[in-house]
């Protein structure tokens, strides 16, 4: 049917495609991808051959109209290079103006690093947040994860293995004390959990500088330090 099938595909491990993402990438003649190379390599690897539509962040007004018209008359697929769409990645825009014309939209799960490393990292789980990316610049990322420090919540980073070191640094300035795992190359071959405190990792990522794809993760703030607070108090208070 017409629409627009969001379809997650692997983060490294080929064999994580599901069933579904497979059925639908048959049964559409376009895909929308981020990089006509990567995707053409997974749809290769799948024996399948379709015409790809680059759309990425660099993506324009009329880009998006065009999809929108194809997904009007017939099935399109929306793929990212790795993992699910719009997570970190392109989409966001597209899915949304597709529902507000009324489009069929579907999403179809599947890998995604984020929640790879949330399983993996031993961290508590009951609430996690998402952010991202952490900005590029030193005082804004001090003040994101100081922002971001006082949610009582595990949170969960995309990193890249060059600003790594950085990272551990400003979480280590602001956050010291505080439980950090960095998930790397997730599905693939040298799969890696690490878990310590910023120090630890600042110091054995230093004697082994870290290659391939990093999820970064930090450990909610611990209840002492808050525990003399009367939650039914402030319930009351701000009920009344
Ligand atoms: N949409 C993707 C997803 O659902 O996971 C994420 C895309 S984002 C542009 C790329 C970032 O995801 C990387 O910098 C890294 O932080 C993370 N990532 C992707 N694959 C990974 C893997 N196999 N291991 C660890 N992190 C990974």
């Amino acid at each position: 049917a017409p629409g627009l099938y969001i379809v997650a595909t692997p983060i490294g491990n080929l064999s994580d495609i599901t069933l579904r993402a497979v059925d639908v990438l048959r049964g559409v003649d376009a895909v929308a991808c981020e990089d006509t190379r990567v995707t053409g390599k997974l749809l290769h690897h799948l024996g399948l051959k379709k015409k790809l539509i680059r759309y990425n962040d660099h993506a324009g007004e009329n880009d998006r109209e065009r999809l929108l018209a194809l997904m009007e008359s017939q099935p399109v697929a929306l793929v990212s290079d790795a993992g699910t769409p719009l997570i970190s990645d392109p989409g966001y825009r597209l899915v949304r103006t597709a529902r507000e014309r009324g489009i069929a939209v579907t999403s179809l799960p599947g890998p995604s690093a984020a929640v790879v490393a949330m399983t993996l990292s031993g961290l508590p789980n009951d609430r996690f947040l998402f952010a991202g990316f952490l900005p590029n610049k030193a005082k804004a990322r001090q003040e994101m994860l100081a922002e971001l420090g006082a949610v009582p919540a595990t949170l969960i980073f995309y990193e890249t293995a060059p600003r790594l070191d950085a990272s551990l640094q400003a979480i280590g300035a602001v956050l010291p004390d505080r439980e950090v795992a960095v998930a790397r190359e997730l599905t693939k071959k040298f799969e890696e959990c690490r878990s310590g405190t910023p120090d630890d990792l600042i110091a054995h990522y230093a004697a082994h500088p870290p290659k391939g794809e990093i999820v970064l993760l930090v450990a909610p703030p611990s209840d002492e330090p808050d525990a003399d607070i009367d939650v039914d108090a402030l319930l009351r208070q701000e009920l009344a």
